[in-house]
C-alpha cells in the first residue's frame, strides 16, 4: 500500500520505469518536483513532450536530429572522408566529442547495414 496521494504514487512509478532509478531516486526527484516551483516543473514536462515530438533519426547516418541533418551531419567543418560507427546515438558524444569525423550512429545491429549504405552513398569520391 502506497502511503502518498495518488498523483504523487503515479510519479513514482514512472520515475522508477527510467533506466538507473530506484525507488529512492525516484523518491528523490519526485520530492524534488514537489518542492519546486510550477513553472519548474512545467519546464521539465515540455521538455519531455518536446524531445519526444521533434527529435528523429538524421537522414544520413541515425543519430537524434532535430532537424533532416544531426549536428555532426550539418557541420561543414567535419571530415566527411571518416566513418565511426557507434552502438548508440548517446555514444557519439562521449567518444568522439569536438574531433573532426563524421559520425555513424545506429541503435541496434537491425538497422547496421542500413546506416553503412547512408554513409557510403553520402560521402565524398
Ligand atoms: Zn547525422
Amino acid at each position: 500500500m502506497s502511503y502518498y496521494a495518488e498523483p504523487i504514487t503515479r510519479l513514482l512509478e514512472e520515475l522508477e520505469r527510467l533506466p538507473g532509478i530506484g525507488p529512492k531516486s525516484a523518491q528523490r526527484l519526485a520530492f524534488h518536483i514537489l518542492k519546486g516551483d510550477d513553472a519548474a516543473a512545467g519546464r521539465l514536462a515540455d521538455a519531455i513532450v518536446e524531445v519526444k515530438q521533434r527529435i528523429h533519426f538524421c537522414s544520413r547516418c541515425f543519430n537524434f536530429a532535430a532537424d533532416d541533418l544531426c549536428e555532426y551531419c550539418a557541420d561543414p567543418q567535419r571530415d566527411g572522408s571518416v566513418i565511426v560507427v557507434v552502438e548508440e546515438p548517446r555514444d557519439v558524444g562521449r567518444s568522439f566529442g569536438n574531433r573532426s569525423i563524421r559520425v555513424g550512429a545506429f541503435a541496434d545491429a537491425g538497422r547496421t547495414a542500413m546506416v553503412i549504405e547512408s554513409l557510403c552513398t553520402s560521402m565524398p569520391r
